[in-house]
């Protein structure tokens, strides 16, 4: 057996008795010598802490062990070796591949019994659990790149101040005008009019005289608001404090993929987008103008029937100074509809939860089987297999409590529009799609046949 033994001191450690450097050599030596061991060689690391594997002698080590030269590394404890539980994994994978084994003087670790594999199962847990906390080394690295000189450059992004230490203080009221423009993006109003309402009310950018699509797209996209700092390729999550949630600045990733997808807010028509034909089952309706008459029109693009928009408009303005004014008629028509629909789907996606949880303890029963365990390999590939789909109903399960929005709420949001149908007819075209907008989320007509063509309106509300 050829044997390598590994110790280590900090500098902070050194001074502590029994953890000098000839304590540990000594009862290394005469571990082996118990076990009839060969010592090949010693690897001596002093001042080095366990931070990482960045370090002379275990470079040395592992070079010597990707030789061949070695059977077994032997530390005096395991937290010799590395602090890291994502090192160490790393470690006892680069061990395994080399057949080298793997002991400690003074703690069991053997991996040839179920107990020895479990604990490699839990290291490979908390390594994972570890990876995700990788941010706080990566910030690590860009303090030492500050500490040498090497300072991220460029301007503090609106809403921040970071001064020439890096340290970041956020702007109160420029955090304020990034809520807004996050809460009013969200809302389902558009680059353009946020930046108009942002000049009606005499915010001012920080360097430019106004704002306008552009630097309002910029703040939406700009994940410096929820605490990531992008420098280069580096990126740093959690590096300085939050400016608005991770839940809101998604919803709003999403809303823009959503309207980039469909392009729905794209052209003049009012209803491009929203409308859609309830006669044969929920087709678009794409607007036009008919120049001899003067008028829009909505032709769906299955069964092509056309609806004068002057039809839709009225009877939907209608209806919305009822939603708005009338709690009782709000009430009635949504209460059910949407409390009903959030309790189905989240007690349908606990449940899958708690079976993914079964399956996990499954597959970890069958490894811990002394009998007949299943691969190491096999059990890593199907708990992984099962974390991904864990993850996707975490991820479902965070969009329902974003959209659990109280239909008390929602109505509570629509009854403060008070003058609607005033501000509507004197609003733009573009304003006005962007009112409906802010209010609908599909809006779906049905015709009767016969001559006076009875319009009936089904929507959801956003
Ligand atoms: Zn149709």
């Amino acid at each position: 057996m050829k044997v390598a033994i590994y110790v280590r001191v900090s500098t902070d450690e050194q001074a502590k008795e029994g953890f000098s450097i000839p304590a540990q050599r000594e009862r290394l030596r005469a571990f082996c010598a118990s076990q009839g061991w060969e010592i090949v060689q010693e690897y001596i690391e002093e001042g080095w802490s366990a931070k990482d594997l960045d370090r002379p002698q275990m470079q040395r080590l592992l070079k010597d062990i990707k030789k061949g030269n070695i059977d077994i590394v032997l530390v005096y404890r395991l937290d010799r070796l590395t602090r890291s539980v994502l090192d160490l994994y790393l470690l006892l994978q680069t061990f395994e591949k080399h057949n080298v084994a793997f002991r400690s003087a003074t703690e069991v670790y053997d991996t040839s019994t179920a107990m020895g594999r479990l604990f490699i199962t839990l290291v490979a847990a908390l390594a994972q659990w570890e990876r995700e906390n990788l941010a706080e080394r990566v910030k690590f690295g860009i303090e030492q790149m500050i500490d040498e000189g090497k300072k991220p450059g460029g301007h503090s992004p609106y809403g921040y101040k970071f001064d020439k230490d890096f340290n970041c203080t956020i702007i109160e009221e420029e955090a304020d005008v990034v809520r807004m423009i996050y809460r009013m993006y969200c809302d389902g109003y558009g680059y353009r009019s946020i930046a108009d309402r942002l000049n009606e009310l005499r915010v001012k950018p920080r360097i430019a005289k106004e704002w306008n699509h552009n630097s309002v797209r910029d703040i939406l996209t700009n994940d410096i608001y929820i605490g990531t700092y992008r420098w280069g390729d580096k990126v740093v999550p959690n590096n300085h404090p939050p400016i608005i949630s991770e839940t809101l600045f998604k919803k709003a990733q999403k809303e823009k993929e959503k309207r980039g997808v469909d392009r729905k807010r794209v052209g003049k028509f009012l209803f491009t987008g929203l409308l859609q034909c309830g006669n044969c089952g929920g087709h678009k309706m794409q607007g036009s103008f008919d120049k001899r008459e003067q008028k829009t029109y909505y032709r769906c693009t299955k069964c092509h029937r056309i609806t004068n928009e002057k039809n839709i408009l009225e009877p939907l303005l209608d209806e919305i100074q009822l939603l708005i004014t009338s709690k009782e008629y709000f009430m009635s028509k949504f209460s059910d509809r949407y409390d009903q629909q959030e309790v189905v789907d989240v007690s349908a996606l606990t449940k899958e939860l708690e079976k993914i949880k079964r399956q996990k303890e499954k597959w970890y029963d069958l490894y811990m089987d002394d009998r007949n365990p299943i691969p190491k390999e096999e059990l890593f590939a199907k708990i992984n297999e099962l974390n991904k789909k864990e993850e996707e109903i975490y991820s479902k399960l965070s969009e329902v409590e974003e959209d659990k929005e109280p239909v008390e709420e929602k109505y509570n949001r629509l009854s403060k529009m008070i003058d609607f149908k005033q501000q509507f007819e004197q609003a733009n075209d573009f304003t006005k799609k962007e009112l409906l907008f802010s209010i609908f989320e599909k809006i779906v007509i049905y015709r009767e046949k016969g001559k006076l063509k009875k319009i009936t309106l089904d929507y959801t509300l956003k």
